[in-house]
């Protein structure tokens, strides 16, 4: 049927034979996960608002070499030998081998430029289970990483901005954040010429493109921090106990519907955004491959009472705390307080001791690895 296709549509055939494969894989996959439960209906993605990514399904062809101690080359189907800067160790040449090897790339774009991600089988031993001591992490509002033994991670940037609400740009520096503000003031005010239905000026869209690259920056400097913190936090410990949460419903749910408008809901935009912004899901993703690798399990808690209830004497406080960073117990034998992000890390491992945990997912012994590579000289 795919080649039938390629005979009838003239742009298809242009098109290399893998692109397309990779294409029809991709929604197939994404087919299943819908029927799987795991993900909605595909459907159309917006060409402004999604991420530019083309796929390289096979190794062989790329002929990576190491041109410098910082840079290599790579041939990408189409557009010829191209070079890329060198940040991690890969398989090439005589340490490749049939367990150790590129099976295969994607290059990504982003507003800072395109990007090279390898991807890397490599045949890794089963690590012995990890004796390290067991950990409540919770992903807070006012810390970044709370643990139930006070060893609590942060990035050492404000998480509020001086009213108190979530500062969404805490990754940018002064100069950045004020460059940030004199954009979007000028994009703001060249929208206002903008008539309705009329294309994008060439200056907006510019300016459009500097806000996308300093955001872009953001979201860099917050992945390197969440792959650092989580890489020594999987070597230290063996059981890491996380809360089971689902964000697109908390997102969700602050809007409410017509009928039943939500309430305090800028209040809840604004946390809401802290906690997408800290990526909570990302995190717990890295943490679970991590601990695999040295040995260790992650297990999911369900959430529910974990940020009221108190952990010294485990009395329930009534009302939310979700702006508060100091939880106090309401309860009149014991009137424990502390950060409440603490406070909510030492319940989630109180209720794994308690055999609450929901059973992990068994690791594997060949770990397919994405390597990501900085961004190539090609824009
Ligand atoms: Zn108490």
């Amino acid at each position: 049927m795919k080649w039938q296709a390629r005979k009838d549509i003239d742009w298809l055939a242009v098109l290399p034979a893998q692109a397309a494969q990779a294409v029809l894989k991709t929604y197939l996959q994404a087919w299943k996960n819908c029927w799987d439960g795991r993900a909605d209906k595909p459907n159309f993605k917006a060409r402004v608002r999604t991420v530019m990514s083309v796929d390289i399904p096979q190794g062989r062809d790329l002929n990576i070499t190491r041109v410098h101690r910082r840079w290599g080359m790579v041939n990408i189907p189409e557009i010829g030998r191209v070079r890329f800067r060198w940040t991690k160790d890969l398989p090439v040449g005589k340490r490749a081998n049939k367990e150790n090897r590129i099976t295969g790339a994607r290059l990504v774009k982003d507003a800072l430029g395109w990007h090279i991600a390898f991807r890397v089988q490599t045949l890794q031993a089963k690590p012995e289970p990890h004796a390290g001591p067991e950990v409540g992490i919770d992903a807070g509002v006012n810390l970044p990483l709370a643990l139930s033994d006070g060893n609590h991670q942060d990035h050492g940037r404000p998480t509020r901005t001086e009213n108190g609400t979530a500062d969404r740009d805490k990754w940018l520096t002064a100069e950045e954040k004020a460059k940030l503000l004199c954009l979007e003031r000028r994009a703001a005010h060249r929208k206002s010429f903008r008539k309705p239905k009329e294309r994008t000026s060439n200056r907006l869209r510019n300016t459009y493109d500097q806000i996308r690259t300093l955001r872009a920056r953001a979201t860099r400097r917050a992945t390197d921090w969440q792959h650092q913190t989580t890489t020594a936090l999987a070597r230290i410990y063996g059981t890491l106990v996380v809360e089971q949460l689902h964000i697109p419903n908390m997102v969700k749910s602050a809007k409410g519907t017509i009928e039943e408008p939500g309430k305090h809901v800028a209040q809840k935009a604004g946390l809401n955004r802290a906690i997408s912004q800290e990526a909570r899901g990302r995190t717990v993703t890295m943490l679970t491959y991590k601990a695999a690798r040295n040995g260790g399990t992650v297990h999911k808690v369900p959430a529910p009472n974990t940020s009221r209830r108190c952990s010294a004497c485990g009395f329930i406080t009534p009302g939310s705390r979700e702006d508060q960073a100091t939880f106090v117990c309401k309860s009149p034998d014991c009137g424990w307080s502390g950060n409440a992000d603490y406070n909510a890390a030492r319940n989630l491992l109180h209720l794994y001791r308690m055999g609450h945990a929901l059973i992990p997912a068994a690791g594997r012994a060949v770990v397919r690895r994405t390597r990501g590579v900085k961004p190539a000289t090609a824009r």
